[in-house]
């Protein structure tokens, strides 16, 4: 018998887990299991939508998910349609591959105010996450503040201050197009606790900073050291990155404010306080910083910003599954290496943290793989037959790899002028173009 596996989310590491199955010499028959139509997690609506050449990658998970011993079950909610402990009853190994979908909190007072938006919401509602749809962020304010310095903190400044011509070849929806479009945004702050050293940014992604149509980065190069220092331990590689990224914000450092009429600020040393305002969000109250020791020690000197949208963009984390062993200190899944209990295994930013880029991904599916074969001789359990019996039971609206594409095509062929896609941004919409297909 085959051994019957689950995997529990499609975002990367779940299909770099079924590939990794897949492509072994054993016999093994592997479900994924996503609670939305669409598949591909973060990949869809996460990576921001003008970078489709890195979205371009879940080309090859189609090519896993044609596989004739994978199959696909989206709009399937392990929590709601079906329990953990049902799923493992059911099959010989479940691998949880669920992402880490939750802001971390600022811990600061007032974040809870109106026009506080964390960044998984602000990514997943430009991207068409069903979650999102109804976010309707006010836009109008001339300040935003971003809070972070990583690579999420400059996607959400980049597309706030891009022109429709710029986000037009994009996924961004029509929806978040217009409503940038429309906005009163005219500078962003990007807030960073640590210093331009310390900073996230990959290059690429910062250098797009200064290749924007209307917008000019604006940095204090007083700021900017004129090398890493020799005494930060790091590897020859992250050194290089980091030097990369000190050479491109002095590029910036001489650029006028009025260049162009809008801007980016890269505000360092910077650590939010307080959001200041009555219901909504009216200020934020920042502290100037020093970097001591590699952390952020404030100096007691404090400044304010006027906005009323703050987004602050510093990590995320989950609040689990019910019946996985859960650390929630640090939001992630309790495992030894990935080896979270009899016949359960973790991958990704649920077993990691949410650190690291796609690729990262890879070599967790590739390990859960081999622990799956070296733990469980043979298949023992029903697999497919009792999951379909149970959704079939509850009405579950299942829907396979062949109604992605479907949708996949749908999307394509509404897309506005040059953009690849527009998306269906409800899980009714999806439904309802599948029921009349
Ligand atoms: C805003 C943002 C931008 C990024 N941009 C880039 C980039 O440009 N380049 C890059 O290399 N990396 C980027 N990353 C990182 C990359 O997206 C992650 O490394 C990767 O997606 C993590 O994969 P994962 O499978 O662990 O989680 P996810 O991609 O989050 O996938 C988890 C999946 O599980 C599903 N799920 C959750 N709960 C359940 C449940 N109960 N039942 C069933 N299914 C469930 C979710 O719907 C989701 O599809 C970005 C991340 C973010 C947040």
């Amino acid at each position: 018998m085959p051994i019957r596996v689950a995997i529990v989310g499609s975002g990367p590491s779940g299909f770099y887990t079924a590939e990794a199955l897949a492509k072994s010499d054993t016999d093994c028959q592997i479900d994924i299991i996503e609670r939305l139509p669409a598949p591909h997690g973060l990949i869809r609506y996460g990576v921001a939508p003008d970078h489709q050449t890195t979205k371009n990658v879940s080309r090859n998970f189609d090519k896993t998910a044609a596989r004739d011993q994978v199959r696909f079950y989206g709009n399937v909610d392990v929590g709601r349609d079906i329990s953990l402990d049902e799923l493992r009853a059911m099959y010989d190994a479940v691998v949880i591959a669920i992402g880490s979908p939750e802001d971390n909190k600022l811990g600061i007072p007032g974040e809870d105010k109106q026009g506080v938006i964390g960044s998984a919401a602000f990514v997943g509602w430009y991207n068409g996450h069903p979650d999102f749809v109804d976010l309707d962020p006010d836009l109008d304010t001339a300040n935003v503040c971003v809070i972070g310095n990583g690579n999420v903190a400059i996607d959400i400044a980049r597309l706030l201050v891009k022109t429709r011509a710029e986000l037009s070849p994009s996924d961004i929806t029509n929806d978040a197009l217009d409503a940038i479009e429309a906005s009163s945004i005219t500078d962003v702050y990007m807030l960073g606790r640590r210093g331009p050293v310390e900073a996230k940014f990959t290059n690429v992604e910062l250098r797009e900073m200064g290749k924007l149509e209307i917008c000019v980065p604006q940095i204090n190069g007083t700021l900017i050291p004129d090398a890493v220092p020799e005494e930060l331990e790091m590897s020859d590689r992250d050194r290089r990155l980091r030097e990369r990224n000190l050479a491109t914000l002095r590029k910036f450092a001489p650029r006028a404010a009025d260049e162009l009429p809008k801007r980016v600020h890269f505000h360092f040393f910077a650590a939010p306080r307080e959001i200041l305002g009555g219901d909504r969000v009216e200020a934020i109250r920042m502290e100037r910083t020093e970097v001591v020791d590699g952390r952020a020690v404030g100096t007691g000197e404090f400044f304010e910003i006027e906005t009323s949208l703050v987004l602050p963009a510093v990590g995320y984390r989950s609040s689990g599954l019910e019946g996985l062993p859960f650390n929630d200190d640090w939001g992630v899944a309790i495992s030894d290496d990935g080896r979270a209990g009899e016949g359960l295994y973790v991958v990704g930013w649920i077993k990691r943290g949410p650190t690291g880029v796609i690729g990262t991904n890879r070599p967790d599916g590739q390990e859960a793989a081999k622990q799956i074969i070296e733990d469980i001789p043979e298949g023992r359990k029903p697999g497919r037959a009792a999951l379909d019996e149970l959704l079939a039971s509850k009405g579950v609206r299942v829907v396979d790899y062949t109604d992605w594409l479907t949708l996949d095509a749908h999307e394509q062929a509404r897309a506005r002028e040059g953009a690849p896609r527009e998306k269906l941004i409800t899980v009714a919409a999806m439904l309802g173009v599948l029921d009349s297909a």
